[in-house]
């Protein structure tokens, strides 16, 4: 039987038979002539080689044992089509082989790049809501909830964890509001935070957790090196001049309390409780200065800083 005699015309597709040897003829239905019409032209019979170039070379690596299909763009007119061909063996008594049955998916395709582009803008909004919800808006440091998630993920992936946990409290901040404005408040705040995220850097969490005061925990090193840079970002805040509404220019200090993972607390609340008690001495001990936390200092019951600390707790 000749390969001529398969009835390719009653299939509804483009349709092609053939025998994977150059120069051997391909019989082709009307709708696959088609596809082929401008290689062709309307009388040459077509080679195997049309067809192959057809499919941008791609026929001679095909398994028709196998099922493979191949994905092809062809041009019908103007528009670009995305064709999408099934390679399968087939035989009629003597006579083996291959079809070749395309499906025209440009719909799919385009519906499946819409698609694809409505994903990518439903993942880009989930990740800008997902910022939303762990940002402070005024000064984009994280927030609370973000905090503690993050302490929580940081003790569980980080290996023999170590960090010191500190609470920052501008100084007086009150009086910025009082005295310039609560927009000038907000401005203070802004700087505040910028200011010390640049100086704290690398493998820190920056939280705000009240009006003016800010959480940071350090993982970057020692103890000894995360005071040191609370030290260094309290030096940079008291070098900044701000303008006011006025005609003065004011400065930034803060007080901070610190605490230490392991030594003075496994949670983040406890750690927070005990920087608070060291941030309530800083204030004592005249503020604009950081104080780690000691459960010694607090046992020994310092009397003189005591003293200070219930006097300033009483008149708030
Ligand atoms: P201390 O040195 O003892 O910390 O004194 P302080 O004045 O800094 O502290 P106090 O707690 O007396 O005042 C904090 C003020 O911060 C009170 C509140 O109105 C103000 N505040 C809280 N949140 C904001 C905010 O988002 N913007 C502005 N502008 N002010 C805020
Ligand atoms: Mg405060
Ligand atoms: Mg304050």
């Amino acid at each position: 039987m000749d390969l001529g005699d398969f009835p390719l015309e009653s299939i509804g597709l483009p349709a092609a038979v053939f025998r994977s040897e150059a120069g051997q003829h391909v019989h082709v239905n009307a709708a696959f002539r088609a596809l082929m019409e401008d290689r062709l032209g309307p009388d040459k019979a077509p080679l195997f080689e049309d067809l192959d170039a057809l499919l941008g070379g791609q026929l001679q690596d095909v398994n028709p044992e196998s099922g493979d299909s191949i994905i092809q763009e062809i041009k019908i007119g103007r528009k670009r089509h995305s064709f999408e061909f099934t390679v399968g063996l087939i035989s009629r008594g003597e006579t083996n082989a291959v079809l070749l049955l395309g499906v025209d998916k440009s719909d799919v395709v385009k519906a499946e790049a819409k698609l694809s582009s409505y994903v990518g803008i439903i993942e880009e909004n989930n990740r800008e809501l997902q910022r939303l919800a762990n940002t402070d808006p005024l000064t984009e440091a994280a927030n609370r909830r973000a905090l503690f998630n993050r302490f929580e993920e940081l003790v569980k992936q980080v290996s023999d964890f170590h960090c010191t946990v500190s609470i920052l409290d501008i100084d007086h901040f009150k009086r910025y509001n009082d005295e310039y404005g609560h927009d000038f408040g907000d401005f203070v705040l802004k700087t505040f935070a910028q200011q010390v995220r640049v100086q704290l850097a690398d493998k820190t969490i920056f939280a705000r957790i009240g009006g003016e005061e800010f959480c940071v925990v350090d993982y970057s090193g020692g103890a000894e090196m995360a005071r040191e840079k609370l030290q260094g970002a309290l030096d940079a805040v008291r070098d900044l001049q701000l303008d006011t509404p006025k005609t003065e220019s004011v400065n930034i200090t803060f007080s901070a309390g610190v605490a230490e993972y392991g030594r003075d607390g496994h949670t983040l609340d406890d750690l927070l409780k005990n920087a608070d008690r060291a941030l309530y001495y800083a204030k004592a001990n005249g503020r604009s200065c950081v104080i780690p936390y000691s459960a010694e200092l607090f046992e020994k019951r310092d009397t003189t800083l005591i003293a200070r600390v219930d006097n300033l707790k009483s008149r708030e």
